[in-house]
């Protein structure tokens, strides 16, 4: 079967260091020249007296204002575009995760140009024509619908847009239509195998499931090894997020060592939160994107929250994108108790070190006599020969881990709520006292 493969840029996939940052630089000056049609940016880039002709190499990016969350709710919903409505043909909102949406406008060639990026990704973990691609994430202003839709068409499989929810239905496509491949976010590929087991279906051998793409939400190794394990698959990273278009940004390759960032579409920093300078290789530090081949709404030095690290700038594979370490979670996900900072995925991480137990766990915060505590609920995958021990084991591992002692509590597989979506894995009851 013939795929064009002029879109996946096979020329700009296997690029050199130098070669990368030549494009880079040419990229961000046209795209500095095409921000001067922003009210925002005209008037932050004349402020500061930046020219396009500044940027002489991608050093030079750190030049260049930030751009946050804020600035795209201050001017929401329109207040950002490079190009005037009448030339956009479409618009996406992020989840709303952390607060109110933001909106993200596309010209045709931006819809273009990410579906080119996401068939680019999923050709990379070895998808091709006759693939059948499932995505079974929701589809609407969520952009892990249709950025995966018009991608997974590009490269030309035969795609079911399944959506999220109605798991019977899902299983019923995955094995009716021989899906090959499905795009979820890791929570509801656990959901979809436990709705297997209880129809008595093996994925092994009543499936033809070989790939899958997981992404979204944050998850730690352990989650996609068990995800691995479970459907007899090769689970791949995908990384995006609404404001640099959706899906695309990021992708494991099949060496699984770190998601490789498209720098032929993105400027990436890593820096320090606090003081905003660039920290280096190796060390934790805040996601900054800038995009350097959008029409629509071009973002410099956006600051995403995702907290993440250098892995490497070349691979086995052959490609020289950048090659990052899978998010810690966003800034906003840390959370601090008694003064320690704790991430959710470190809980993960342990948890899912027990084969006893599922991957539906719930952390819950709470004020007793003025002290924070931490509670941690998860489901049991299987029932333990002693279930006072297993809980016990998991306090002292957890608490190796964070540096207190959590209340831990196992519970029967499917206590717990289940989300189509994005997993939510904590709940903050704490008082504030201010
Ligand atoms: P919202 O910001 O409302 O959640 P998005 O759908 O745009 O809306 O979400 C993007 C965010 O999702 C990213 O900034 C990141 O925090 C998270 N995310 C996306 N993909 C991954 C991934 N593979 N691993 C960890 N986090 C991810
Ligand atoms: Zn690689």
């Amino acid at each position: 079967m013939q795929v064009n493969s002029e879109y996946l840029h096979p020329d700009k996939e296997c690029l050199s260091r130098e070669e990368i940052e030549a494009l880079q630089v040419k990229r961000l000056q046209e795209t500095l020249r095409h921000c001067m049609n922003s009210p925002f940016y005209k008037k932050k880039f004349e402020e500061m007296g930046i020219k396009p002709e500044d940027i002489k190499s991608v050093a030079d990016v750190r030049k260049l204002p930030f751009t946050t969350k804020q600035d795209l709710r201050d001017t929401y919903p329109f207040g950002l575009a490079s190009v005037p409505l009448e030339k956009c043909v479409r618009l996406h909102s992020s989840s709303g995760t952390t607060g109110n949406p933001t909106v993200i406008l596309h010209t045709q060639k931006d819809l273009d140009e990410w579906a080119n990026a996401v068939a680019r990704c999923l050709w990379m973990v070895g998808l091709r024509p006759n693939d059948v691609f499932q995505n079974s994430s929701g589809y609407g202003m969520f952009t892990g619908g249709l950025g995966f839709q018009y991608g997974a068409e590009r490269l030309g499989m035969l795609t079911v847009p399944a959506a999220a929810g109605n798991t019977l239905r899902q299983i019923k496509f995955i094995t009716d239509f021989g899906t090959t491949a499905i795009h979820a976010v890791p929570s509801y590929v656990t959901r979809i195998k436990e709705v297997m087991d209880q129809q008595g279906i093996d994925p092994r051998k009543d499936t033809k499931l070989r790939i899958l793409a997981i992404g979204a939400e944050p998850h730690s190794e352990e989650q996609r090894k068990r995800i691995e394990n479970m459907l007899g698959v090769k689970a791949y990273n995908s990384f995006g997020m609404s404001e640099m278009c959706g899906p695309g940004v990021a992708f494991e390759c099949k060496e699984q060592n770190g998601l490789h960032f498209w720098e032929d579409y993105y400027i990436v920093e890593i820096v320090d939160p606090e003081t905003l300078e660039p920290v280096p290789d190796g060390e934790i530090g805040e996601l900054v994107l800038t995009t350097i081949n959008r029409e629509a709404m071009p973002l410099i030095r956006y600051r995403t929250r995702d907290l993440t690290r250098v892995l490497g700038r070349t691979c086995p594979c052959g490609r020289n994108h950048i090659r990052l370490d899978r998010m810690k979670g966003r800034s906003d996900d840390m959370m601090v108790l008694r003064g320690v900072n704790i991430f959710p995925i470190q809980i993960e991480k342990i948890l899912l070190q027990f084969k006893e137990l599922s991957t539906n766990y719930l952390i819950t915060l709470t004020t007793d006599n003025d002290n924070d505590n931490m509670t941690v609920e998860v489901e049991l995958a299987s029932q333990p020969a002693d279930s006072v021990a297993l809980a016990k084991e998991i306090t002292r591992r957890l608490k190796d881990e964070i540096l207190l002692t959590p209340h831990v509590k196992l519970l029967p597989l499917g206590t717990l709520p289940q989300s189509e979506g994005k997993a939510v894995r904590v709940k903050d009851l704490r008082t504030v006292y201010q």
